[in-house]
């Protein structure tokens, strides 16, 4: 909301140095330059260089993990070596690290089931705890129950919507299922429940487990929580439609560790005509610790700074500054993304357009932005480049990124790529995030995508973004 009083002021600023319509040189310099970048990622990207060493050579980069650390300190180096202005933006961040994770049903001849605990999730005791099963769809179930949770442990088994997966709308089907992962356990808490357990948020398994965050809530008691393979959901339910009691014994033993200190790598190219006005572009550094963090997200660090790279070798220096924010801690509670938010909350009224990548390393089908069909409509002229990757269709959304949610929150228009996201969540979160699942040529449309529509919005008059004031 603030923002909103020092937007005009800057429309006003601009107006004086832009001139409102742009004339069609200035617009085919747009699109020329858009075009050069494409060209060269089609044929020269080194976005899978980068991937392949945060993947390979790094490994998983939990936050607050010593490859984290490591990420920080080579994407430095290596932004450094390109010729940018590059500094370390500090920024606390927790650390937790996963122990043992077995569950077996001893009412069911012992057998294992497929776990492993979610981000955040407190311990059990060392020798576990048992209780019998509740199968849950939804919070409101839990609620419902009230008491009969009691004592017991409650397992979300709500699959991803398949259709919306099938249909390319996989983030759609995600969101609908992600706010169990989120607030389940404490929701199950505050009716007694011991522990909780969810079918893991996937669109493909082959008995697979996939983490992420849980959120505690003040006030309910912390319980253990972990994802279980879909098969073991489904083993689980059908033995409880059998009209079955199903008891679990979980032992789960993660640790919280003390906050470490990371960063926020922050390089820039400084504009050529407007240097303070700033175009954001980047992604999260961290990962998850079971895989290598390749689709999530090696690969949006890499066509961001990849970005930054082709314009440097390309010699185009953008009207704007394109600053790339490599962001600490998305996967853990977004202490990075605060961080920024805090430290920049100055300048956000020179914050000119947000472009985030976190949604995977495959052919782009468009971006997600916050601006309003209208805006799109007057934004069409400059985006004729994308449409040879297929990338030239935006559609509104509330909210484009994780990382940037603050800046659009506040007001800043944001893009955010959107790859084909049909098998995304087959290896989101997984052990199965590891290199061989990014295919090289379909990298290339994607980093030609954000380097091509991080130049057109660097190059862009001002009054295409934002209406004049009514
Ligand atoms: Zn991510």
């Amino acid at each position: 909301m603030k923002i909103a009083h020092t937007l005009p002021l800057m429309i006003l600023l601009a107006a004086v140095s832009v001139t409102a319509s742009p004339d069609p040189e200035s617009r085919s310099s747009v699109i020329e330059g858009a075009e050069r970048l494409i060209e060269y990622e089609l044929e020269h990207s080194g976005a899978w260089d980068v991937v392949a060493h945060l993947a390979d050579m790094i490994g998983p980069r939990p936050s607050g993990s010593p490859n984290a650390a490591e990420a920080v300190r080579w994407t430095t180096e290596t932004l450094e070596s390109w010729g940018l202005e590059v500094r370390n933006e500090p920024v606390i961040v927790p650390r937790w690290v996963r122990g043992r994770e077995e569950g077996w049903l001893t009412s069911h001849r012992d057998q294992q089931i497929i776990l492993t605990a979610l981000g955040g999730s407190v311990a059990t005791d060392e020798e576990g705890l048992e209780a019998s099963v509740v199968e849950v769809r939804s919070l409101e179930e839990v609620d419902e129950l009230g008491e009969a949770v009691r004592g017991k442990i409650v397992l979300y088994n709500l699959p991803m919507d398949m259709e919306l997966v099938e249909q390319g709308r996989a983030f759609e089907a995600y969101s609908k299922v992600a706010g169990l992962r989120g607030s389940g356990a404490s929701r199950a808490a505050r009716h007694g429940a011991v522990a909780m357990l969810i079918r893991s948020l996937t669109s493909a398994s082959l008995r697979s487990v996939h983490t992420g965050a849980l959120r505690y809530t003040e006030g309910d008691p912390k319980i253990p929580a972990a994802a279980v393979s879909p098969e073991d959901a489904d083993l689980i339910h059908r033995l409880l439609q059998r009209g079955n009691d199903v008891t679990m014994k979980l032992v789960l033993t993660p640790r919280k560790l003390p906050d470490v200190e990371s960063a926020n790598v922050v390089a820039e190219l400084r504009g050529r005509e407007l240097p303070e006005e700033i175009v954001l572009i980047g992604g999260h550094l961290d990962s998850w610790d079971l895989g290598t963090g390749a689709i999530d997200n090696g690969a949006g660090v890499a066509g961001t700074m990849e970005a930054l790279r082709a314009m440097v070798e390309l010699g185009l220096r953008p009207r704007r500054t394109v600053r790339l924010v490599l962001f600490a801690n998305e996967e853990m509670g977004l202490r990075g993304a605060r961080a920024y938010f805090a430290n920049h909350e100055d300048s956000l009224d020179r914050h000119f357009a947000t472009l985030e990548s976190d949604a995977g390393a495959t052919e782009p089908t468009g971006f997600a932005t916050t601006l309003p069909a209208e805006r799109i409509a007057a934004l069409g002229e400059y985006l004729q480049p994308l449409e040879r990757l297929g990338a030239a269709n935006f559609t509104t959304a509330r909210l484009v990124g994780a990382d940037t949610s603050p800046l659009s929150v506040a007001g800043v228009p944001g893009f955010g790529l959107r790859p084909n996201s049909r098998h995304y969540f087959d290896y989101h979160h997984s052990a199965a995030d590891t290199l061989d699942k990014i295919d090289p040529e379909e990298l290339k449309q994607n980093a030609a995508a954000i380097a091509a529509l991080t130049w057109i919005l660097a190059e862009m008059p001002v009054d295409t973004l934002r209406a004049p004031e009514e």
